[in-house]
């Protein structure tokens, strides 16, 4: 069973929840630079932000990642609904969405997009803007934006709206396509796909002009690494968090939250005289949001040296925790129980979870068989709903559940960095594949081109 040494606990308690100081950087960071779209100005501002903030605080071996990645920049959209009640439709450009469309086509209304909704409709999507809500089918899986995306393009689809779980003007952008996309593709508020809905429902025409430009341009991004040497060997404890957002709001939760928990860790754990054995290392991935793509790069340069990964903890708005989510790994509730009684005065229960899922950077670790790790925590403020609009703003943070997540990440990064015997081991490719196969997540992964490299 993992435990952290109570005078360490006692030293990151009072350090994370009397003076940390990554929550008000987030506030400069996001009120200053805002939001940080891979490839783009504002990414490499938050890249020197957290950069710098490594240095003064003392981290070692601080270095920058740099790897290439399409610098997707929005441009301007009108997406207007045609003839005399035509109005204006309250719509973002999903990342990677085409630089240049100037179209209009009848739009029909394809339920949930998922693969049913276009074997239903046939042909009648060939030419036409589809428009699907967020939500899924009973017994279907939820279906990234990219894959909807993707099954529009395929059933002949001249453009693809989603429109939004959150009421209140709240269309959401995201990636759609992991290049310049071929169709037009945008988020709308939910009012306007209701309305829609309605107009088509009730037997009417309704046709969208889109106007789009965009601007997509060859760039580069940078992962920001930074450590404190372990006294021993050389296995490594890594904990990250993206720092690449979307560029309609500040990116506060979705992730300059994550972000600021990891620094806090980095900080906090670097003030500690008695270093644990294996070496804490702490990421803040660039270009999540446009494909994982730091965290894939991290994991394809350091091949081999991934056996020496005891475990590596995710931080993706990461809100008030209480309870540990280990992917794949049913066997880890019993050795995080005692971490979780040590940490019950901050809101960890004993309650742990390890059903496997996808789009965050533990992704590459786990499909590489790594362990896995990240706390069960409920976002305060209503953040949810902001996810991906103009209302993830820095007001939505919440400094106490900041600093409660940066101390259980802290606490349980120092545990599993001191234990003298690895309790979590790498899986073998037969038992990724069996994780894989078991959580249901084949169909997705296919999607993004990944296969199995055993049999489960
Ligand atoms: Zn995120």
């Amino acid at each position: 069973m993992l435990k952290v040494p109570e005078a360490v606990l006692d030293q990151l308690t009072c350090e994370i929840l009397n003076r940390g100081e990554a929550y008000v950087e987030l506030g400069t960071l996001c009120d200053t630079v805002g939001g940080r779209v891979a490839g783009t100005e504002a990414a490499k501002k938050g890249e020197e932000w957290a950069f710098k903030l490594f240095e003064r605080w003392g981290l070692a071996c601080v270095r920058f990642e740099e790897f290439p990645v399409l610098a997707w920049t929005r441009g301007t959209l009108s997406a207007q609904v045609v003839g005399d009640h035509g109005w204006t439709l309250a719509a973002v450009a999903h990342g990677n969405a085409p630089a240049h469309v100037a179209a209009e086509a009848e739009v029909l209304d394809v339920g949930h997009g998922d693969t049913p909704d276009y074997e239903r409709l046939g042909e009648k999507v060939l030419g036409k803007v589809t428009l699907c809500d967020e939500g899924v089918a009973e017994g279907r899986r939820g279906l990234h934006r990219t894959e909807k995306l993707k099954l529009a393009i395929e059933a002949g689809a001249a453009g693809l709206m989603i429109s939004s779980s959150a009421a209140g003007g709240l269309s959401r952008t995201g990636v759609c396509h992991y290049a310049e996309a071929s169709i037009p593709s945008m988020g709308i508020s939910q009012e306007d796909g209701s309305r829609l809905q309605r107009l088509l429902a009730s037997g009417r025409t309704v046709r969208v002009r889109i106007d789009m430009q965009n601007g997509v341009a060859p760039g580069h991004a940078r992962n920001v690494i930074a450590e404190i040497p372990g006294t021993d060997g050389d296995e490594v404890v890594l904990a990250g968090g993206h720092l690449d957002s979307w560029d309609l709001a500040q990116g506060a939760t979705d992730n300059g939250l994550g972000s600021a928990i990891v620094l806090e860790m980095a900080r906090a754990l670097g003030k500690l005289e008695k270093k644990p054995r294996r070496t804490m290392r702490f990421a803040l991935w660039a270009a999540e949001e446009v494909g994982l793509c730091g965290s894939h790069e991290h994991v394809r340069w350091h091949g081999d040296a991934l056996d020496g990964y005891a475990a590596v903890l995710n931080f993706d708005m990461t809100g008030d925790p209480f309870g540990y989510w280990c992917p794949g790994r049913p066997e880890s509730a019993e050795l995080l129980s005692g971490l979780a009684t040590q940490l019950a005065g901050h809101g960890i229960e004993q309650r742990f979870e390890h059903r496997p899922g996808l789009h965050s950077d533990h992704q590459p670790f786990m499909l590489a068989g790594v362990p896995v790790l990240g706390l069960m925590a409920n976002l305060p403020n209503e953040a949810g709903r902001y996810y991906h609009s103009v209302g993830d703003t820095f007001e939505k943070v919440s400094r106490a559940a900041l600093g409660r997540a940066a101390l259980a990440g802290a606490a349980t990064m120092y545990a599993l960095a001191d234990e003298p015997k690895r309790s979590l081991n790498r899986m073998s490719d037969a038992e990724v594949a069996k994780m894989v196969k078991e959580g249901n997540l084949l169909e997705a992964l296919a999607a993004e081109g990944w296969r199995p490299k055993a049999e489960a």
